[in-house]
This record gives structure tokens, C-alpha cells and sequence, in this order.
């Protein structure tokens, strides 16, 4: 049965266009959504309603600001008041194929899945191993479509019993691997293990890894070592929302996805961030089946928008740096553990840190207390570079230093500690 005309399409093309001319674009887009979800989904109508705005006052990306975020909490919660969607829910249920369910717990439905018929046939002949499993995560069925419409023979396999996997991947004589890098690179170390040569004695020629964060080291090692192409790059991909964003040939960030907005904003106001500023990503997917119109993901990160060496002119986020709950806002600026550990790992010598945060006379200030394993040369100077690199990182200077003595740090103390009391 054909698929009933999507109202959103994919549109490869917009990838490139000019910015001015492709937020043009998605603005009419925006406003066809918006349009159909509140006459649609009756949850988003409601919540218009409660924040006293209509449709027709959602002209653009810059009115989306409007509308409140929704939290998974909330979505949790009018999942709970109005079940199973909460009124997200914008097509009868007789066109929704699969439900999933994800940590919350949440449903989700999903109707389509985009495949790409450019590429009909050239799997033929070819056994690849899916490791998403099919019944958790939309990622599975997903890729079982994609790949077999590439032309692949499939073999479900999922995560777990890594040694039969191993057995698997050998008798099978597998050629293509679905799933994380850091599977793969489990499936491997077992062969290895068990006394294979895995370059040797097995027929491992390319391996579609994604899901993680930080697998472009793994997909190099794959490649280098063991001569297994990698297509794709790191990708940011939610339960929730689906792809949002992956990453080029230029290894420069993740591209956002065009059947996406994706807005970064302050997790208080839920209003936009001055560009390249660490904010929440907040997305509103073009998607007509569950229109998630201003979903929070309580993640972190900024927002490149200088076109990029690939291409593409699309905007980029350079990573993501955390959930929101675990930053501290300090002086207007977010600061996350993992920016102070990024910090920190440029100076060996620091064994232990903390940054401790308190206001005073309205103003916030940080201490940084670290443990050093040794005097540095010329302190002074080390001192400069520590704070030229933080304010680099982190966007916003620390006020004091403290050298502790060894072991005053506990192991498990939390990085930053907020001592702040309004
Ligand atoms: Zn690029």
C-alpha cells in the first residue's frame, strides 16, 4: 500500500541553500504546522490556549518563543491525563503503525519511515547484522526498512550474548554491521579473544555506527585497523524526536536536520540565547503524526551558523555538553561539569578539582579549588593559562583559586557545587 502523501516532505535541497532562503522556507512550513496541529492535536491546542496565544501570531522561528517549552514531564503528565498521547495525537489511529514506548514512560507513535529509493539494490547479496533492537528503540525497525529496501539481506540480531554474535557475524559471513561503535568494538575485542584475526577471519566490510556520542575515535580505529568503512559521522538522536542532528566529512559539528527547528534556549525562560551561547535544545519537528511542537530535550549546547567547509549551510552544534540539570547558571552563562573537565584535562597535574559557586553583593562568584601532583615551573604563568582556558571553554572567568592539599577533594565530590542562596 503507498504511502498517503506526506505533508512535509524531505527535502534535501534545503541543506544548501542560502541561510535567509532556507529559514524562508521553513518559516512557511512553520506556519502550516502550527496551523494543522492546533486544529489536529487538541493537546497543543490547549496549551495555545493556556499561554493566551493563537496560530496566526506564529508568523516565524523568532515567534516560536511564544508557546512554552514542552518537558518530557510534561508531556508525561497529559500523557496521563489524556491517555495514551495526551492529545498529540494528530491523525486517526488507524494510520499509526507502530507505538513505542521509551523511558518516562512515554508513547510514541510513528507512522512512516523514509527510505531512500536512490539506493534500491546495491545491498544485493550482502548479509548485514542489525543490532538495534526491534521491539525497544523506532532505531531498529528503522534501519530493517532502509536496509532491506538497499537490497541487504537482514539478520536481527540485537544487543547481548556478545560471543554468540561473534559466531554469528563469522558463519554468516556478515558484511555489514548495524548498531553502537562501541558494540562493534565489544564484537571485535571478543574475536579477538576467542582467537580470531578478526581482519583475517572475518568478511566485516562496513558498519553503520551511530547513537553515541564521541564514535568518530571508534569509527577511525574500525577503519584503520581492521579496514571497515564507516560511513555517516556522530549523530544526536533522541527517543522523543528521532535524528535531529549528525555530523559531515569536516568532523567541524553536527548538522541540524532540515525536517527539523531546533532553538537553544535559556532552561528557565525558554527563551533564545544569544547566538553561540550554551543554552537547552528545544525542537519542533515537521512531523504531521505527533506534532512535538517546542519539545525540550534537556540537553545542552550551542549553535554554530557560520556556513560549513562540506557544503552545507545548515546550522551546526559543535556537541552536546550535558543535561540541563546538571549546569549552573552562573554570571548569565551555563557551565556544565563536562566543560570544566574539558578544562581540567588540558593540565595533567590537576589530580582533583571543584568549582564552587556562591553570590555576593548580587554578584555570583567561583572558586576553583584544585589539588595539584606537582609545583608548576612559573605558577603564575600556569595560573594565566588555566584561566585563559576556562574562560575559553566555560565562556565566563573564575574569581579565585584555592591549592588544596592532597585528598581534600573527595573522589566522588560533585565538580561544581552551587552555594547559592537566594
Ligand atoms: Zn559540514
Amino acid at each position: 500500500m503507498p504511502d498517503k502523501e506526506e505533508m512535509f516532505p524531505h527535502d534535501n535541497s534545503l541543506e544548501k541553500l542560502p541561510a535567509p532562503e532556507r529559514e524562508r522556507k521553513l518559516n512557511e512550513k512553520l506556519k502550516q504546522l502550527i496551523e494543522y496541529s492546533y486544529e489536529k492535536a487538541p493537546g497543543f491546542k490547549a496549551r495555545m490556549e493556556a499561554a493566551g496565544i493563537g496560530p496566526t501570531e506564529i508568523k516565524s522561528m523568532a515567534d516560536l518563543p511564544k508557546i512554552p517549552v514542552l518537558r518530557k514531564d510534561d508531556l508525561i503528565q497529559l500523557q496521563k491525563e489524556n491517555p495514551p498521547f495526551g492529545g498529540y495525537l494528530a491523525v486517526p489511529l488507524s494510520e499509526v503503525e507502530r507505538i513505542y514506548q521509551s523511558p518516562g514512560p512515554l508513547f510514541d507513535p510513528q507512522r512512516k519511515i523514509r527510505t531512500n529509493l536512490d539506493t534500491a539494490g546495491t545491498g544485493k547479496g550482502q548479509i548485514v547484522m542489525n543490532t538495534w533492537s526491534y521491539h525497544i528503540t523506532p532505531a531498529g525497525m528503522i534501519m530493517d526498512r532502509v536496509l532491506r529496501g538497499m537490497g541487504f539481506t537482514v539478520f536481527p540480531a540485537g544487543t547481548g550474548n556478545t560471543e554468540l554474535q561473534v559466531q554469528i557475524m563469522h558463519d554468516l559471513k556478515v558484511s555489514g554491521f548495524v548498531g553502537t561503535p562501541s558494540f562493534l568494538a565489544a564484537i571485535i575485542k571478543k574475536a579477538e579473544e576467542l582467537g580470531y584475526d578478526f581482519k583475517r577471519d572475518f568478511s566485516l566490510k562496513f558498519a553503520m555506527v551511530f547513537g553515541e556520542m564521541g564514535g568518530d575515535a571508534l569509527r577511525k580505529m574500525f577503519t584503520e585497523k581492521y579496514g571497515i568503512a564507516c560511513p555517516g559521522g556522530d549523530t544526536y538522536v533522541t527517543a522523543d524526536i528521532g535524528v535531529i542532528a549528525t555530523s559531515c566529512s569536516q568532523n567541524a559539528g553536527m548538522h541540524v536536520n532540515t525536517d527539523l527547528i531546533v532553538e537553544i534556549v535559556d532552561p528557565a525562560t525558554g527563551k533564545a540565547v544569544p547566538a553561540g551561547e550554551v543554552g537547552e535544545i528545544v525542537v519542533t519537528p515537521f512531523d504531521e503524526v505527533y506534532p512535538l511542537i517546542r519539545f525540550g530535550t534537556g540537553d545542552l549546547s550551542s549553535l554554530v551558523v557560520e556556513p560549513c567547509q562540506c557544503g552545507r549551510t545548515t546550522p551546526r552544534l559543535p556537541k552536546i555538553m550535558g543535561r540541563t540539570g546538571n549546569a549552573v547558571r552562573v554570571r548569565a552563562m551555563f557551565v556544565h561539569p563536562r566543560q570544566t573537565d574539558e578544562v581540567m584535562a588540558k593540565y595533567p597535574e590537576i589530580s582533583a578539582y571543584q568549582l564552587i559557586v556562591t553570590r555576593s553583593e548580587n554578584r555570583d562568584e567561583m572558586l576553583l579549588q584544585v589539588e595539584l601532583t606537582g609545583e608548576p615551573k612559573d605558577r603564575e604563568a600556569w595560573l594565566e593559562s588555566l584561566k585563559k582556558d576556562f574562560q575559553g571553554i566555560c565562556k565566563v572567568r573564575f574569581d579565585n583559586i584555592e591549592y588544596m592539599k592532597a585528598g581534600a577533594i573527595a573522589n566522588d565530590a560533585r565538580k561544581i557545587v552551587d552555594k547559592r542562596v537566594y
